[in-house]
């Protein structure tokens, strides 16, 4: 999508987005950017950093960009101190980043890699929220980036779900801890072609296995998650919270 086919609902807002250099992050961060927020984007690598914020500057996207490991908290706060001595104000957090770092049944998944999975896939995003929450703006709002993992979590990617599915819950939780001055939803997408999901998506076999589950019959796009995103975290929303929107292509989520 290009900048002159989308609205500008964030004219004059203030957007962080974390693991936003590639995929689905920077998807986002450039769909807020064409509808007018200053954008603060973010990963764990420098260079990537630098490159995604050229590519955004390219489009006429206001934008800084701030390494940030999620899970380190000298960088949350560093991100956040950063976006209030640039922009002053912060309406916008979409929480993007995961780990998924084995295929290891849940019985059979090291302690270590259970910790890896909690600390990335959900404790960083409660303590961002923690650091943020005294800067943000009445009206803001928190996005956070699921999975249709969530639902029922599959083989070879268990616990990697079971973290999806405690997104679910924690938007629920902080819906009604932050309203009503912060909207708090979801957004759990389906399988979607980026370097994340490259192990189930580079194999003809996988990939169409993956697609004959939709309804739509082909797999995500980094934009079609965007979408769905600004959607959460714009006005169109303002009487959403505590909500999931499955961007699936159909795939079977719930009822
Ligand atoms: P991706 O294309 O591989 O991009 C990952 C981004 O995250 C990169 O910018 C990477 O940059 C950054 N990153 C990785 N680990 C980080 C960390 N610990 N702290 C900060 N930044 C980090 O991944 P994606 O597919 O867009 O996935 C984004 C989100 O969508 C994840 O939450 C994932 O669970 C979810 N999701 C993806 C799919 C899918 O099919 N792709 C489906 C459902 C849900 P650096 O290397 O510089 O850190």
């Amino acid at each position: 999508m290009e900048a002159e086919k989308t609205g500008k609902r964030f004219v004059g807002k203030v957007a962080i987005v974390t693991a936003s250099t590639q995929g689905i992050g920077f998807a986002i961060a450039q769909r807020l950017g064409f509808e007018g927020a200053s954008l603060v984007i973010s990963s764990r690598k420098q260079k990537n950093v630098d490159e995604a914020v050229e590519k955004l500057r390219g489009k006429g996207i206001e934008v800084l960009g701030v390494v940030c490991h999620v899970s380190n908290s000298q960088h949350r706060k560093n991100l956040i101190e950063k976006t209030l001595q640039k922009y002053g104000r912060i309406d916008v957090i979409v929480s993007n980043a995961a780990a998924n770092p084995s295929v290891d049944s849940i019985l059979e998944t090291k302690e270590s890699i259970l910790d890896k999975l909690w600390d990335i896939n959900v404790k960083a995003s409660i303590l961002l929220l923690q650091d943020a929450v005294a800067h943000l703006q009445k009206g803001s709002s928190v996005v956070l980036i699921s999975s249709i993992t969530a639902f029922n979590p599959p083989a070879g990617m268990s616990m990697y779900g079971v973290t999806k599915t405690a997104l679910l819950g924690l938007t629920k939780a902080l819906a009604a801890e932050m309203a009503p001055n912060t909207r708090v939803n979801c957004v759990a997408p389906g399988f979607v072609p980026t370097h994340f999901a490259e192990f189930l998506t580079k194999s003809d076999e996988m990939r169409n296995s993956l697609v004959e589950k939709t309804l739509l019959n082909r797999l995500g796009k980094t934009e079609d998650m965007a979408s769905a995103t600004a959607f959460l975290a714009s006005d169109d929303a303002a009487y959403i919270t505590g909500e999931t929107l499955v961007v699936a292509g159909g795939m079977p989520s719930r009822l």
